[in-house]
Parts: structure tokens; sequence; C-alpha cells
């Protein structure tokens, strides 16, 4: 059995799937991996550490897509690339199988088997698989120090001779797992932080990390949906949300939004009043731009300056930080590799809930239902 390990090609990514540290296991199964030269150089691993776990590295990228039998990633390969995968190989990635399903076309019809981190069930068996997750804890520690760093004051009190410096005022919005890190670091840093969901079940873990958890009225309607995540709300609902991160913005020196709903636009709830509220010198960091960001002003990807407010909405930032964000994700995917590769041997049983779950493909046919009902018009018209 073949496993490659490829040099990512999505612009501005610096991440790699598997880390020189992670090929032990696999090695001694009897694994041979190829790398292609230069994969790991931005995430801290040379091309002699892949060399020195054990692995063949190579400049030969079609030769890779072609023999590989597993191919673990962290973005989709675009289509040139799927078209030389061997039939029947394994590919394991960031596949976006929900917003961009017809760029995994070619790969379905290669026929290769695809799995998707991001469906990666929220099982606990699954728990060291959820990629998301991991990534989501780096994004919301870089949000605070990106915004710490463009900052004009400082984050902590200071008593000093030469008078007293108040803390700085963080809010964050949306709790999850990159929401609590966000608060977490604003805490480490000596932040005063608020934050707000619409989750109640959030509220006992921003205070346990020292936060303010701000409530809002939304009448008793279910504000979660299946799976710990939150539900779509009605407009209503999300105006009182609206009201309430305007007022707390005005006495806010830094914002870091994370609301999303899985699978659909993330809400608008940061309105430009909010936005011009701000002092001079604000920062807020849209951590929902993939989704299309929760300020209606946020254009994703793009920094904006904004009547003195820093705007940032980055689509990738757990690339800015290569290193942990490989490891961690080199971990995801070699606990998810135990599932498929036992004793060296590659065998894919999608009666394994977490397999299923994570599956969008498997030998030329979408697996995922919402992928395939997704992919449906295109089948029918072809
Ligand atoms: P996410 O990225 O989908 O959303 C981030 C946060 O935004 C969530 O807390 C959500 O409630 C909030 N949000 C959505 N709409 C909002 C709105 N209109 N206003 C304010 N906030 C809004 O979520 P996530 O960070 O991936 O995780 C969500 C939940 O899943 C959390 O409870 C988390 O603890 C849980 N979780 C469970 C597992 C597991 O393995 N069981 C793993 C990871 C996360």
């Amino acid at each position: 059995m073949l496993l490659g390990i490829l040099k990512e090609t999505a612009p501005g990514e610096t991440r790699v799937a598997l880390l020189p540290e992670s090929l032990k296991s696999l090695v001694a199964q009897g694994i041979a991996i190829t790398v292609e030269a230069g994969a790991g150089l931005s995430a801290g691993a040379s091309d002699a550490a892949y060399t020195e776990a054990g692995a063949t590295v190579t400049a030969d990228r079609a030769s890779i897509l072609a023999n590989a039998d597993v191919l673990p990633l962290v973005n989709a390969p675009d289509p040139a690339d799927q078209a030389q995968l061997k039939p029947g190989a394994v590919v394991i990635g960031f596949l976006k199988p929900l917003d961009a399903p017809q760029a995994l076309a070619a790969a379905i019809e290669r026929p290769v088997t695809l799995f998707s981190m991001e469906l990666v069930p929220r099982i606990s068996r699954a728990q060291s698989m959820d990629a998301l997750s991991s990534m989501a804890t780096v994004a919301g520690y870089k949000a605070v120090i990106d915004a710490a760093g463009l900052l004009p004051r400082l984050f902590p009190m200071l008593m000093t001779a030469a008078g007293t410096i108040p803390p700085a005022r963080v809010f964050v919005i949306g709790a999850g797992v990159a929401g609590l890190q966000a608060i977490a670091t604003a805490r480490r840093l000596g932040a005063v932080v608020e934050a707000y969901d619409v989750r109640a079940a959030a509220g006992e873990q921003v205070r346990s990390l020292g936060a303010k958890f701000l409530d809002v009225d939304l009448g008793g309607i279910a504000t979660e949906g299946g799976g710990g995540y939150a539900a779509e709300l009605s407009e209503e609902a999300l105006d009182r949300g609206r009201d309430l991160i305007a007022r707390t913005a005005a006495h806010s020196d830094v914002i870091v939004t994370t609301a999303q709903v899985p699978g659909r636009p993330a809400p608008r709830l940061i309105r430009r009043d909010a936005i011009e509220a701000m002092r001079p010198g604000s920062v807020v960091v849209d951590l929902a731009a993939p989704a299309g960001g929760n300020c209606e002003l946020t254009q994703p990807g793009v920094t904006q300056h904004l009547g003195g407010v820093t705007l940032l909405a980055p689509l990738n930032l757990a690339a800015a930080v290569p290193v942990h964000a490989s490891q961690l994700y080199a971990r995801n995917i070699l606990n998810f590799l135990g599932l498929i590769v036992k004793k060296g041997e590659l065998t894919v049983d999608l009666s394994d809930e977490v397999l299923a779950g994570a599956c969008v493909a498997h030998q030329g046919s979408p697996v995922n239902p919402r992928v395939a009902k997704l992919l449906k018009p295109a089948a029918t018209a072809n």
C-alpha cells in the first residue's frame, strides 16, 4: 500500500496533511510513503526530515497522484489532479463537499473514495478526528493575537508610576470552539471579555473562562439544532441579537465574531451602525468570513479600514499558524487513518458510523445524501 503526501496548492495554504513525526506508526505497518518535495516546508518539516522518518521524497507529483492508494490532504485536489488519481484510491481532507460538490465531480467519476474531515460525526469516539475543532482552536487564538497586534492599545490593565492603563475590552460573538479559545486567549492577555451566543448552554463555558455572558431574551424559541450546533434563527430573533451587539460594540475595543450555522450562510449579526459606534483604532476579526461573514460590511478575504475601525475577514486563519495547525490536523488524520488502515492493509468498511458519516463518495457514487442531492441536477442533465 502506498500513501502519498502532496504539497498543497491552494493560494495561501501553508499546512501539510502529515508531518514526519506522524509517519512512525504507518511505516511500522509496512506502508510505503511518498512525499512531494517541499510539502512540509512552510509547516517547518524539511524533505530530509520526511526521509529520516522513512518516506521517499520526490518532485514527481504526477507519480504520487497516479500511484497512491491513500492520499491525506488538507484541501480538495483540483480537477486536474483529480483526473490523475488512481482509481479506487482513498482521498481524505477538507473537501468542502456541501459548499462545492461540483468541484469533486472528477474524483467521484474516477472513481475514488472521498472522505471529508468536515463531515466526521461529532460523537465521542470521533473526537480525536475532529479537525474542524482543531482548526477552530487555532483560529480563535490567532484572531485575538492579530487583533492585539493591530490595536493601538494594550490588552492588560497596567498600574505604573505614570498612571493606570485600563484593560482592553473584547467582545466575542459565538462561543463555540473558536469563540471559547478567543475568550481564553483574550483573558490570558488581561482583557475584560464579554461574549454572546444563542445557545444558552454556552453561558456556563463562557463564565468558567472568566468572561461575562450576555443573555438575550429570544422568547423561548429553540436555538439549538442537532449535534450541539445552533439553529438558524428568524429575522426577528436575529434582530434582538443585533441590537445587543450594537450596544456592546460601542464600548468594545476588539470584536472576534465566530457565529455559524452548519450548511447555511453565516448569520449577519453586526450592522453598519455597530461598526460606526466603535472607537477609532478598534479591531473586528470576522472568523465567519468563509461562510460570508457575521458583519454586513465584511468582504471575505479583504481587510478594510472603516472610519478608523479595522475589519479583518480572514479565509484561512489556521494557515497563519502552520506548524501547530499541521500538527493537530496530522493527529486528526492519523486517527482517521486508523479506521481504514489495519495492519498495513486498506479496508473501507462503511458500516462504521464514523466512516459512513465522513464518506462523500465511494465506488463512483455519492454516499452522503446531502451531497447526492446537491449533485443530482447535474447528473440528470447528463
Ligand atoms: P459553529 O462554528 O457552527 O458556530 C460557532 C458558534 O456560533 C456556536 O457556538 C453557535 O451557537 C454560535 N451561533 C450560531 N448562530 C448564532 C447567532 N445567530 N448568534 C450568536 N451565536 C450564534 O460551532 P462549533 O464551534 O463548531 O461548535 C458548536 C457546538 O458543538 C459547541 O457546543 C461545541 O462544544 C460542540 N462541539 C461538540 C463536539 C463533539 O465532539 N461532541 C466537538 C466540537 C464541538
